[in-house]
């Protein structure tokens, strides 16, 4: 038996609206990963699939590993089309918004999303929701959006609706946002839907390598450039961390996307346990961070208490104003605020740091 996240009051109102509205837009957040996408494309079928009008709109494009999935040409980028994004918003009945808690997640579209009257529905994974919505569908301790889109369809009494199409979707947000069920996955329930989705007839090594296996020749080499040079290993506070500059990343031709998965390769060195990734991003102006933890080392206290970032306990982020010395030297004075602490909680030292200030 598979347990539902949702029950029938949960979603009550949305059933409602599933039965009179027409016009459905489902949108996700900026960067989007393959849970935002995957979880958008299943959504966006399923609604199809009751004859609905609905198509995805996300800020900025997907990366190109993720462009093979089912309905992902008909994505609406809202930077590549702002008109035609902005009247779909403010047409919608309903606004389906997935794998975002906060509204600044999705950039771009935050003003439309603001203005529109129609319906708002969140169905999301990631802590702390925010206020905007007409519901809220927050299960933090879900896998991924897409796996949440299946308890959804299920407790829509919809099973039967979702097809390989559907299935492939779900799949790779749950196998994305899990590291292909490396961490956050120790729950028998996940793979109780995993086998449902294989069932269905999707291809998991084939989705699999799809996704993995699908870098560049530049891609491979700046990894190896980033583990050779750019490492800075701190064995005595079980941290690494990674930093790179927007010249550096020219040097290896660096699209979008390829960075992605660096910050979790220190973690693979024995005895680390928290991994930070710094790079200069020209485009924001900002350096952008990404934060690792493993077990109860809380990376979201030290992205938002010192980077003004946050996320999940495990997998967070930041956006810093300033240069990439200025983070390099935050981050040590955080170090240093850590190493003179003796409470073995980090969560605890950056609290009080954080009452100081
Ligand atoms: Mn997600």
């Amino acid at each position: 038996m598979i347990e539902n996240y949702f029950s029938a009051d949960d979603i009550l109102e949305f059933r409602i609206w599933m039965r009179y509205a027409d016009r459905f837009v489902v949108i996700s957040h900026m960067a989007p990963d393959g849970d935002a996408i995957g979880s958008s494309l299943a959504m966006c079928r399923y609604l199809k699939s009751h004859g609905k009008e609905a198509v995805v709109i996300v800020p900025d494009p997907a990366p190109d590993f993720l462009m093979w999935l089912p309905g992902a040409d008909d994505i609406i980028v809202f930077g590549s089309a702002p008109d035609k994004a902005e009247k779909l918003v403010y047409k919608a009945d309903v606004v389906c918004c997935l794998d975002f808690n906060v509204v600044k997640r999705i950039d771009n579209i935050a003003s439309s999303f603001l203005y529109t009257k129609a319906k708002k529905i969140m169905i999301d994974h990631h802590p702390y929701p925010g206020a905007t919505f007409d519901v809220t569908l927050s299960h933090p301790e879900a896998s991924s959006t897409s796996e949440l889109i299946f308890h959804l369809i299920c407790a829509l009494g919809d099973f039967s609706r979702i097809d390989r199409e559907m299935a492939e979707c779900i799949y790779t947000g749950m196998m994305t946002d899990t590291g292909a069920f490396t961490y956050n996955s120790n729950n028998a329930s996940l793979f109780r839907v995993v086998s449902r989705l294989i069932d269905m007839g999707i291809d998991k090594d084939v989705i699999y390598r799809r996704v993995y296996s699908n870098y560049s020749e530049d891609r491979m080499r700046l990894q190896g450039y980033v583990l050779n040079e750019k490492m800075q290993v701190f064995p005595e506070m079980s941290t690494a961390i990674i930093t790179l500059t927007q010249d550096e990343l020219d040097r290896f031709h660096a699209r979008k996307g390829d960075t992605e998965g660096f910050v979790n390769l220190p973690l693979q060195i024995k005895g680390i346990s928290l991994s930070i990734f710094m790079r200069e991003d020209r485009e924001l102006g900002k350096i952008r961070l990404s934060f690792r933890s493993v077990g109860s080392v809380p990376c979201n206290i030290l992205a938002s208490d010192w980077f003004h970032g946050g996320g999940h306990v495990n997998a967070s982020g930041a956006q810093y104003d300033g240069t990439l010395e200025e983070v390099i030297a935050r981050f040590h004075e955080a170090m240093k605020a850590w190493k003179k602490s003796d409470s073995e909680s980090i969560k605890q030292l950056f609290r009080k740091k954080q009452k100081k200030r």
